[in-house]
């Protein structure tokens, strides 16, 4: 079966592909011809996996899905959340993230959060999403070069080293991104037999 996952991400393409096994052949949407950016422009993560994948489903006809992940800490009701990427302004940029997120969580006693990612698949069989959580708690004191994003100021539970300082294998085992695309390939790997 031939699946699209709505990423520019080529790392993230070779990643799933490996999970999901020979049965699924994973185009990417460069190999699909798709070179608009997608919008992204709804409220909350189901939203903005959705609105990717009913994108690439609706104007490309092919089996698909698309994620969306945010940092979601409880001393700040949720928030960065779905605008984690571009909490501190449309540069996107990780360091300003960072700083902002430290900004506003200075005198807080409760440092507890989590990233959470959704997955849309959409086929012709109809509409799934899938959650993936890895909780933890921010950290004042920015360690490690690997990863990406508030990984330097995020300690998963049951850690004492920041996301950016664990392997990346050993990052993708645990990671909220892995835990939702475990959900989606167990989902596929069943249906095969239907
Ligand atoms: P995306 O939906 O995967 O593009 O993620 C949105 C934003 O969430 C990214 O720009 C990062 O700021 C943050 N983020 C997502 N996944 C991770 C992660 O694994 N580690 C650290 N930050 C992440």
């Amino acid at each position: 079966m031939k699946l699209c996952f709505a990423t520019n991400n080529t790392h993230k393409v070779k990643e799933i592909q490996a999970l999901l096994g020979n049965s699924f052949t994973l185009l990417s949407l460069a190999d699909i011809g798709c070179a608009e950016e997608l919008a992204e422009d709804q409220d909350t993560l189901e939203g903005n996996s959705l609105q990717k994948a009913q994108y690439v489903f609706d104007n490309y006809n092919v089996a698909c899905f698309a994620d969306d992940t945010g940092l979601e800490v409880e001393a700040l009701n949720g928030e960065p959340g779905v605008y984690s990427a571009r909490y501190a302004g449309a540069q996107r940029n990780s360091d300003d993230n960072i700083e902002l997120l430290l900004k506003n969580l200075r005198g807080k006693e409760n440092l507890k959060a989590r990233f959470r990612t959704v997955v849309t698949l959409i086929t012709e069989k109809g509409t799934h999403q899938f959650e993936g959580i890895l909780t933890g708690e921010i950290t004042f004191d920015k360690r490690g070069t690997q990863g990406f994003g508030y990984d330097p100021v995020f300690v998963a539970e049951g850690y004492t080293q920041t996301l950016a300082q664990l392997e990346l294998s050993e990052k993708n085992k645990i990671s909220h991104r892995a835990r939702a695309v475990q959900k989606l390939v167990l989902f596929l790997r069943n249906r095969q037999h239907e």
